[in-house]
């Protein structure tokens, strides 16, 4: 077999991978769904920033946001971007998860601005259980909360997340502490619950599986 027909297939396979969006991580060198990793931008003064949102223009990088693919960040960064950089693995997981949280806070903003939000952990355990709430926001700082039925049903069936504390959820809706909130826009809520999972992949070792995710960060200590 002469090698035309291999450049063929793998011509193929390139053209494939970019009709699926697949992109390359800079760390484990391995191909993924963009959504599955966190976009890295050089900015003009050769800063790397996280572009979460996938809109930032400029020259891109993607990465898992797991701490085997951070520490292998910074060859894979200095050969995308053709210049040294200097990713030094636990100051691009601060950056990341910083990001992340900024990104969180901004979902959680608009949604409230939309009114796609329930407030208090009755209310939005009872829109998750009726199929109105997509995904449940529980504070970080409320263990009470957590332990009502149908948020602990929720939990279970990897429907929520922790982020934020009581005070920080209920600022979003000019209340002074709100334990829980559940989305009730799908968008928001796969945005919302993909933030928080690069937030707790940086700061804990990745999650897999969404069930076994939120339990974990279900189970993170107050930060
Ligand atoms: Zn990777």
């Amino acid at each position: 077999m002469t090698t035309a027909p291999a450049q063929i297939g793998a011509s193929a396979t390139r053209r494939e991978k970019s009709i699926r969006g697949l992109r390359t991580c800079v760390g484990c060198g391995r191909t993924d769904e963009p959504d599955a990793m966190v976009r890295l931008v050089l900015s003009p003064n050769d800063e790397l920033a996280v572009d979460l949102a996938g809109g930032r223009f400029g020259r891109g990088a993607h990465l898992h946001a797991s701490p085997r693919c951070l520490a292998l960040a910074a060859r894979g960064l200095t050969k995308n971007f053709r210049r040294p950089i200097a990713a030094h693995p636990g100051e691009l997981a601060a950056v990341i998860a910083a990001a992340a949280d900024r990104r969180v806070a901004g979902l959680l903003a608009s949604a409230a601005r939309t009114r796609q939000l329930q407030v208090g952990a009755d209310t939005a355990g009872k829109a998750f259980d009726n199929g109105t709430a997509y995904l449940l926001v529980v504070a970080r700082d409320a263990a009470a909360a957590a332990s009502v039925g149908s948020v602990m049903h929720a939990v279970a069936r990897g429907g929520a997340v922790a982020w934020g504390s009581k005070a920080e959820l209920g600022s979003l809706v000019a209340k002074s502490e709100v334990a829980v909130l559940g989305i009730t826009s799908q968008p928001l809520a796969a945005a919302v619950r993909a933030a928080v999972m690069i937030a707790n992949g940086v700061a804990q070792g990745g999650g897999s599986t969404r069930g076994d995710h939120s339990q974990r960060a279900m189970a993170t200590e107050d930060r």
